[in-house]
């Protein structure tokens, strides 16, 4: 059999994870663990080639500095007091202290983990074998509705964000966890959300759409010039999650020549939506071939959303992707399919979006 291509992934949330030590009792990137899901030695074991990098604002209960005029556009003043708004101080100590643990990591690494900004780099890094990060942003609290902010980031490393968490800010209103819900749950973008759609696009930065509702999804769809993507999502048709993709969607995003990283949480992928980890490998597998038969094998990847949800018991962590890989070849997928979902769908998809 043919040996396995290196995994490029669309959604981890390692980063948070690694910082909030306490709740994994400190583990290091660096050193095996049987904690989380990805450190570095499990990573090479697992054939994990790199992936999006999601740092990411967790909610805080009574934000008082929410309430300061950051220029945060209109909503800011009307929701400021609502427990689940991130303020925008809060949000950008947070994103510092995440990029600070990124190159600490890159740097820590000597030479074995490498972030990112172009293709060129990401194709470098794969091939030989080092691991590549792209920096990515999930939720743009801390971005500013001018948007200076943005290209600050974007000379820091920053190439992916979504647009929203599955909370509201400036920019527009994330889709909550509901089942057997549509995802189309209220209001889309806000005009300072189409600004910054257009200046990602100038920018080139990627712009995941994930946790968008329908409703966002189909304003950012309306606007961007870039294939579509969402980088951690699965099929609404085969788990009526909001935070799926229904058809309607998916086609959109093949059309386009997009890319679904298929996310791998079991409350997405399985029909009942249970967080139910006794849940067999192949319904990670069922996401794939249903989107594939829609929209075809050059617009799947992977986006497992590992250290940010429940992983199937069969599949455990990052090492577990080799047993992925054959239950998808399996599945009927050849070498050259494997390698389009491995990682070639990105690259294609990143070289179109990236400048
Ligand atoms: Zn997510």
């Amino acid at each position: 059999m043919p040996a396995n291509p290196l995994i490029f992934d669309g959604h981890n949330d390692t980063l948070l994870k690694l910082l909030q030590g306490d709740s994994v009792g400190g583990r290091s990137f660096f050193v095996r663990d049987e904690r989380g899901h990805i450190d570095l030695p499990r990573a090479i074991e697992g054939g994990l080639g790199g992936g999006f990098f999601a740092m990411f604002v967790p909610t805080k209960k009574k934000d008082k500095r929410s309430t300061v005029n950051r220029n945060l556009g209109t909503e800011s003043g009307t929701k400021s007091e609502d427990e689940t708004i991130v303020g925008y101080d809060y949000a950008q100590e947070t994103i510092a202290r995440l990029i600070e643990s990124l190159f600490m990591i890159e740097t820590t690494s000597e030479g074995r983990v490498k972030v990112v900004r172009t293709v060129d780099e990401l194709s470098a890094t794969l091939e030989s074998g080092i691991l590549a990060a792209v920096m990515h942003f999930e939720g743009a609290e801390m971005i500013d509705t001018g948007l200076k902010d943005l290209s600050t980031y974007y000379d820091q490393g920053l190439r992916s964000i979504g647009i929203t968490w599955s909370r509201s800010n400036q920019f527009g209103h994330g889709v909550p966890f509901l089942f057997n819900r549509s995802p189309d749950t209220g209001p889309g973008l806000t005009a300072a959300g189409n600004n910054l759609v257009h200046e990602c696009n100038r920018l080139g930065v990627l712009i995941d759409l994930s946790h968008l509702n329908e409703r966002g999804f189909w304003d950012v769809v309306a606007i961007t010039d870039s294939p579509l993507v969402a980088t951690h999502s699965a099929a609404f048709n085969l788990c009526p999650s909001t935070r799926n993709l229904t058809d309607k969607q998916i086609d959109a995003i093949g059309e386009s020549g997009g890319i679904i990283g298929i996310n791998f949480h079991v409350g997405f992928i399985r029909p009942d939506g249970k967080g139910d980890s006794n849940t067999p490998i192949d319904a990670i597998v069922d996401h794939l071939s249903y989107i594939v038969d829609r929209i075809g094998v050059d617009c799947v990847g992977l986006g497992s959303d590992f250290d940010g949800a429940t992983m199937p018991d069969e599949l455990g962590d990052v090492t577990g992707l080799p047993k992925l890989v054959s239950a998808i070849r399996q599945a009927g997928f050849d070498q050259d399919d494997l390698k389009k979902i491995a990682h070639a769908n990105w690259l294609r998809v990143l070289s179109q979006t990236w400048k």
